[in-house]
């Protein structure tokens, strides 16, 4: 269902801005399997899917007692030189880490393990402090940002590319705890997809309609309400300040770029794997562990040239352009770009698929002299380089973009 943008709305109808482009616009009531979309830039306003809070609670419950099986059986194990090899999510993390790479480590875990159990403690505290009264804001205001960093899906993938990669080695079956992390998987997609901070939000801290000209309205970018600043300058509704624009949006999303496109040069250059064959070594940049995979596989090479290559690359040249577009006041094809950049904001996530494998498959192949499989200092690299892609996006203050466009030599930036 498309909204039509504003002239002479009805009376009864509720104004609401687009946090992505700034429209004003009335916006109709929408239905359980509807949703709602910006006129200008096509951006998701509304979202009917909703769940009531016993049943997002009823899956919390079942995803906090699958956790430590999913996290701590194996998920799959080899037979390597005579002996039985397990691998879990939690070892993979312990042996990255005993390795030296701390922040790579906690990289993995906070996305696997962080992340999945923080969603489930909001939801449970969404559930018992709304029934204590206690103040809900901070929650739903971090609900929104964790989705993308629940990454239970991508290393379920990774399990998969990882059996591919160690069949080399030896022969693999799957483990015990592989049922438990599928469900897991499973069920924080559900919940994901079934989860409406929009909707979450309406039911906890109902808003009047603000009394005032619909000029003076403006979006909070934080829990997207449309309304008019409190008397202190905030958001009436989730109480962060309220911004005609994001401050130094543009200063902070610049640096975040550049960052990532530093670190992507020793990302791709240095080895991201070694690999210590009776007493050979053997390393491995991202792309030539593609080319290795590819003469053996090339659906799953594929699968892992896209996501640690592709979508990196492009990530960072869409970006690229919209803040130079920004600068130059430059309108040609800004709508193709900004669904481009929604697109590789989306997929962007799968670009940690290759340090999940390298974090399973170093807890499979790890027999000291004889075989094994070490992380190279390019994973860090990358890690980082991915993180700071995802933080550029979320620091750009989109409207900006469509400022540039509309008036063509107006100056928002602070
Ligand atoms: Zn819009
Ligand atoms: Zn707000």
């Amino acid at each position: 269902m498309k909204i039509h943008a504003i002239s002479h709305a009805l009376p009864q109808a509720r104004y609401q801005r687009c946090p992505q482009c700034d429209t004003l616009f009335s916006l109709p009531d929408v239905k359980s399997n509807q949703s709602a979309h910006c006129p200008r830039c096509n951006a998701r306003i509304m979202n009917g899917r909703d769940w009531s809070m016993t049943r997002l609670c009823a899956m919390a419950v079942t995803m906090l007692l699958l956790m430590p099986f999913a996290y701590t059986e194996s998920l799959m194990s080899i037979r390597l030189l005579g002996t039985n090899i397990y691998a879990s999510l939690l070892e993979g993390i312990t042996q990255m880490a005993q390795q030296g790479n701390v922040i790579t480590a906690s990289m993995v875990a906070f996305c696997t393990i962080g992340a999945p159990a923080t969603l489930v403690g909001s939801i449970a505290y969404l559930y018992f402090g709304h029934k204590l009264g206690m103040n809900l804001r901070p929650v739903l205001l971090m609900l929104d940002r964790l989705k993308e960093w629940v990454m239970l899906d991508i290393y379920l993938v990774g399990i998969a590319v990882a059996s591919i990669k160690v069949q080399d080695y030896a022969a693999i079956t799957p483990g015990t705890g592989l049922i438990a992390f599928i469900s897991l998987t499973l069920l924080s997609l559900v919940t994901l997809i079934h989860l409406n901070v929009e909707q979450l939000w309406h039911r906890f801290y109902p808003q009047p309609h603000p009394n005032v000209a619909r000029e003076k309205l403006q979006v909070c970018l934080s829990c997207h309400h449309t309304g008019v600043a409190d008397a202190r300058g905030r958001c009436p509704r989730c109480h962060t300040p309220l911004y005609f624009r994001r401050h130094f949006s543009l200063q902070k999303s610049w640096a975040a770029l550049i960052a990532s496109i530093v670190l992507l040069i020793p990302a791709n250059l240095l080895p991201i794997s070694i690999i210590y064959l009776t007493g050979s070594r053997q390393e491995d940049t991202i792309l030539s562990g593609i080319m290795s995979l590819g003469s053996g596989n090339i659906p799953v090479a594929i699968v892992v040239f896209v996501a640690s290559i592709l979508v990196p690359f492009t990530k960072i040249i869409v970006l690229l352009t919209l803040l130079l577009s920004i600068h130059f006041k430059c309108e040609q094809g800004l709508k193709t770009r900004v669904r481009l950049l929604r697109v590789v904001t989306w997929v962007g996530r799968w670009s940690m698929l290759d340090l999940f494998v390298i974090s399973l498959t170093m807890s499979l192949v790890n027999r000291d002299q004889l075989l094994s499989f070490n992380m190279g200092p390019a994973a860090f690299y990358f890690g980082s380089s991915v993180i700071l892609t995802i933080l550029a996006v979320e620091w750009l203050d989109s409207r900006l973009l469509w400022d540039a466009h509309a008036t063509g030599n107006a100056d928002y930036t602070d």
